[in-house]
């Protein structure tokens, strides 16, 4: 379920960057980032005189994160916890989880235009993980798992849509078959092919403190 309430691109403004929650509305001229990219709340315009600490910095970089995959808080502590107990870098660790997530993939692939919808449609059976339905959208996708909308899903509107409005992006770890809707996971994502403006380090110091 979605764990975005109220007004998402208030979401954005208060994070002073675009997080891309709305899809194709988020590339054009209504993007509420294009008219007034000062954060929400009375203090809005002038809030950028004060000093920012630490935590505030810490605590952004973490909503930012949260924000952009849509998850709740005690979901998110949990994914990072569990990157903390895997071995590698646990900022590095916490971005593969959340790229691992159904929904997520989904929306990498084309077959979404936000994780919002992607997130939608899997609530709504209409995607397969090796011919099984999954209706989680946080379920955790591993290397040599292929997933597929399921007959009578290929068409949807929101799949046709998304697969028009953009030529997706080429990522070394997802082989799509944009005419199929077939997505066959090859690997994991290294950090540069997750493209977020996002320190995670950051993320990881907030959860420390
Ligand atoms: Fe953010 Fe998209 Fe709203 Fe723009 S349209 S403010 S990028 S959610």
């Amino acid at each position: 379920m979605s764990q975005q309430h109220g007004p998402v691109c208030r979401l954005c403004r208060r994070a002073g960057q675009k997080l891309f929650l709305k899809g194709q509305r988020c590339y054009g001229p209504k993007c509420a980032m294009e008219r007034k990219s000062y954060p929400p709340g009375h203090r809005g315009q002038g809030s950028r005189r004060y000093r920012v600490s630490d935590y505030s910095k810490q605590l952004r970089e973490k909503q930012k994160l949260r924000h952009i995959y849509g998850v709740s808080e005690e979901q998110f502590r949990r994914y990072v916890r569990d990157a903390e107990n895997m071995p590698g870098i646990s900022g590095n660790n916490l971005l593969q989880l959340l790229e691992r997530r159904l929904d997520n993939v989904i929306y990498r692939a084309g077959l979404a235009s936000s994780r919002a919808q992607a997130r939608q449609m899997v609530n709504h059976r209409h995607f397969a993980v090796d011919g099984q339905v999954v209706n989680i959208p946080s379920y955790l996708v591993k290397v040599g798992n292929r997933i597929e909308a399921r007959n009578g899903s290929k068409n949807l509107q929101p799949i046709e849509e998304a697969l028009a409005s953009t030529s997706g992006e080429s990522l070394s770890w997802l082989q799509v078959d944009r005419e199929e809707r077939v997505v066959d996971i090859l690997g994991l994502p290294e950090r540069d092919e997750i493209r977020l403006d996002v320190d995670e380090q950051l993320v990881m110091e907030f959860y420390s403190r």
